[in-house]
């Protein structure tokens, strides 16, 4: 079938944006969808460059009065090491029990692909017309972070205005379970040094006399949690938005609980705060966690000393409606107000972004909803994510616009892995629910 060969033809290309050997190979796969965009009824379609690898720019015909739609996606893959674990060569699909193996096949290929069938198909039969003003903007950084994208997306604001932002590169819950991801935490990374003696000086001499800066670190850094496992920081869910009654009483009924996350994780109980249920301390609740430690001798054997410093790397997930400088301002003040011992302090707030949110009663939700349940019969899950998805916080800040995530992947698609699947049945669904979701889209 004509489709399922063209979706190898894009599997084929070996864009890895992380290897420099294969930015030839990224700048095809550009050129590859840039004619297949043409080809298929785009009113225009380039690639433009930007400070690193380009991206796909295309248009459908425009009409005043239509809502604009911009839809996103990244033809670059992450690479296929280790190899030895494929079960064939990564960029020569095949077709396994109704999965496409391949790697890009779910991340992102696939779920792009399926959009494009759609719009391809629709543009055919409706003689070069969409139900909405479309725009396509077609990645190929995403894999490293997407390192260009801002700048490219502040220079063309004028030309990627739009109304809503529509992303699919997340998960359904499972086979025949669509989700619609509304939230995704901003997140504030901070370094902390302690400073304790003017060198490391011998703990037999001096230990017991001074304080030890290690553990007035770890002193530190244990005051941040209560015993309930609550944040101590003052001030710290001052800002903070409670998911809707509603959203609590799906995610109570989702196959993704305490038992699904202690076998992920191989944790033998859960932690952090009590009072909420598990989801909510992963999807809507902040979290402080400490990400590395040093201080002292860590070599062969027994060094007997009292270090000179300890530091931590900390990172704070954030909710709506916190602040990455607000959080990390709180965060400084309630480590400066503990007991330090003679000890100096110095905390940096290093990097952040911000918590996204799309309110579970926007209209762009219902219509997304609308048309999932065109395609699949139950309905869809609202559901957030831990983790911050970059491009999505992109398009807020410099776009002004908010994004509809609707992923076409499953949980087990292995994405980044070896042996990366697609379920071929999903091209199908994806362009159906690219038509049902452009035309719900086109009547609000
Ligand atoms: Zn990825």
């Amino acid at each position: 079938m004509k489709e399922i060969e063209e979706f190898f033809t894009y599997l084929r290309f070996p864009s890895i944006s992380a290897q420099p050997a294969h930015h030839g190979d990224v700048r095809t796969c550009a050129e590859w969808l840039r004619d297949w965009l043409i080809t298929h009824g785009l009113e225009s379609a380039e690639v433009r460059e930007t400070a690193g690898l380009p991206v796909v720019l295309a248009r459908s015909k425009f009409a005043k009065g239509r809502p604009t739609v911009l839809l996103y996606g990244h033809y670059d893959v992450q690479p296929v090491d280790p190899l030895e674990l494929w079960r064939h060569a990564p960029f020569e699909p095949v077709i396994e029990d109704g999965l496409v193996v391949a790697r890009g096949a779910t991340d992102n290929k696939g779920q792009t692909f399926a959009h494009l069938l759609g719009i391809a198909e629709a543009l055919l039969v409706e003689e070069g017309e969409l139900p909405v003003n479309l725009i396509l903007l077609l990645e190929g950084e995403e894999e490293i972070g997407s390192p260009s994208l801002g700048a490219f997306l502040e220079a063309h604001r004028e030309e990627l205005r739009a109304d809503i932002a529509l992303v699919s590169d997340t998960s359904m819950v499972a086979p025949g379970r669509p989700a619609i991801t509304t939230g995704l935490r901003g997140i504030a990374c901070l370094e902390v040094h302690v400073q304790g003696p003017a060198r490391d000086v011998h703990s037999g001499m001096f230990g017991g006399a001074i304080a030890n800066p290690a553990a007035v670190l770890a002193r530190l850094l244990a005051s941040l949690h209560d015993e309930t496992g609550r944040i101590a920081v003052e001030g710290f869910y001052g800002d903070i938005a409670d998911p809707t009654a509603e959203e609590l009483r799906g995610w109570a009924e989702l196959p993704y609980q305490e038992a699904e996350i202690l076998a992920a994780t191989g944790s033998a109980a859960l932690a952090g705060e009590r009072a909420v249920t598990v989801l909510e301390r992963v999807w809507s609740r902040p979290t402080i966690e400490v990400n590395g430690l040093t201080s002292g001798y860590q070599g062969a054997g027994s060094k007997t000393i009292v270090p000179a410093t300890a530091s931590a790397k900390l990172s704070a997930r954030l909710v709506p409606h916190q602040t990455p400088e607000a959080a990390a301002e709180l965060i400084r003040r309630h480590l400066e107000a503990q007991p330090l011992e003679g000890c100096r302090l110095r905390v940096e707030y290093d990097h952040g972004g911000n918590p996204y949110l799309l309110s579970a009663d926007s209209p762009w939700i219902a219509a997304a909803q609308g048309a999932l349940a065109e395609v699949w019969p139950v309905p869809a899950a609202l559901v957030r994510e831990g983790l911050s998805i970059p491009v999505v916080e992109k398009f807020k800040s410099i776009l002004g616009l908010d994004t509809l995530l609707i992923g076409l992947g499953l949980p087990d698609c292995l994405a980044h892995s070896p042996n990366e699947t697609f379920p071929l049945a999903h091209l199908e669904l994806g362009k159906r629910l690219n038509q049902c979701l452009l035309r719900r889209l086109a009547s609000l």
